[in-house]
């Protein structure tokens, strides 16, 4: 009983939808010609400034409007799409798209660092890189507008192939973030070695900051961790005006959640940016309509 998604950013099939079998093989099945059909695209998630409250980067998103369930969430066809080696196909989509899509925003004068997602697949292609090079220089985007996101558990996995590919994206002069930051484990010693500029705090700690002293105490530390390798620390899933401030008051260098803006197509993001411009996102979100 899904209607038609069409630019509508919400999450008609859910994870557990994906559990059955037959249903699992049939999305399996269209997740194969999604692309050819043109069904998926990226939405855009602005991050804010620690500092300033200006919007300093996005972070695209790959959706799937299947033409039966509506969106289908990331978690259910990444997921899907690993499992059935249709991930690089994916991703090298979203690299193309994505520096498509800065090309664009360039030629209407906006130049925002764009991240992508990189998956465990992508991270042992070997052609990752030179792929990403090509891409951006055939849109005339400079390496330093892209920003590649690895999770800490897939980054930790294969320290070869992270070791491998972070320095050969290090480069050719793309930015790495560590994503989803404290949900796995990190050797320390390693994550020193790797040639990245931020740490992004999983949204589970983000989430707790309000009531719980411990995740309190986990951001500050990861925000003073970060601070003393050298890097960025960004919190996502900020959905509340305190958990802004609490983040604010430790440092915390941006920030990205509900609570400022929810991953949108690339011509209401400009829509949305326009209306803020000039403002202070920190100063000038109202305290009320929190979730
Ligand atoms: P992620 O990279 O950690 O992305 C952040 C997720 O948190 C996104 O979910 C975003 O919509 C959601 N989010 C942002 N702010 C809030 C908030 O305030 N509250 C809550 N509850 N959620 C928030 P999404 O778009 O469903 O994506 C889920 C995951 O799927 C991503 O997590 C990422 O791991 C993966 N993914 C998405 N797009 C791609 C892609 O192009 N390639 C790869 N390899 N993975 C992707
Ligand atoms: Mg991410
Ligand atoms: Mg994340
Ligand atoms: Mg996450």
């Amino acid at each position: 009983a899904a209607k038609r998604a069409g630019g509508s950013c919400h999450v008609l099939f859910e994870p557990h939808m994906g559990s059955d079998a037959s249903a699992q093989l049939e999305l399996q099945n269209d997740l194969r010609h999604a692309l050819e059909r043109g069904e998926m695209s990226l939405h855009y998630q602005p991050k804010i400034d620690g500092q300033d409250g200006q919007v300093c980067g996005v972070e695209a998103l790959l959706r799937w409007s299947h033409p039966q369930h509506g969106m289908v969430s990331p978690a259910v066809f990444i997921a899907l799409a690993e499992r059935f080696g249709l991930i690089v196909q994916l991703g090298n989509w979203v690299i193309e798209e994505a520096c498509r899509q800065m090309a664009e925003w360039k030629h209407s004068g906006i130049v925002i660092r764009v991240a992508i997602n990189i998956s465990a697949h992508q991270l042992r292609d070997n052609s990752l890189v030179t792929r990403i090079e090509q891409a951006l220089a055939r849109h005339g985007v400079p390496a330093s507008q892209l920003l590649c996101e690895i999770t800490e558990t897939v980054a930790m996995e294969d320290m070869q192939a992270t070791q491998r590919t972070f320095d050969g994206l290090a480069r050719i002069g793309v930015f790495l973030s560590i994503d989803d930051f404290g949900s796995g484990y990190s050797s320390l010693n390693y994550l020193r070695q790797l040639p990245a500029r931020q740490l992004k705090i999983d949204r589970s700690f983000v989430h707790d900051l309000e009531f719980s002293e411990d995740a309190r105490s986990v951001v500050n530390a990861v925000v003073k961790l970060a601070h003393a390798l050298n890097l960025g620390v960004v919190a996502e899933g900020v959905e509340t005006a305190g958990q802004r401030d609490i983040l604010l008051e430790m440092q915390c260098d941006e920030l990205q959640g509900y609570f400022f803006a929810r991953p949108m197509p690339a011509d209401a993001l400009l829509a949305w940016s326009l209306g803020e411009q000039g403002k202070s996102l920190l100063d000038n979100v109202p305290p009320v309509g929190l979730l």
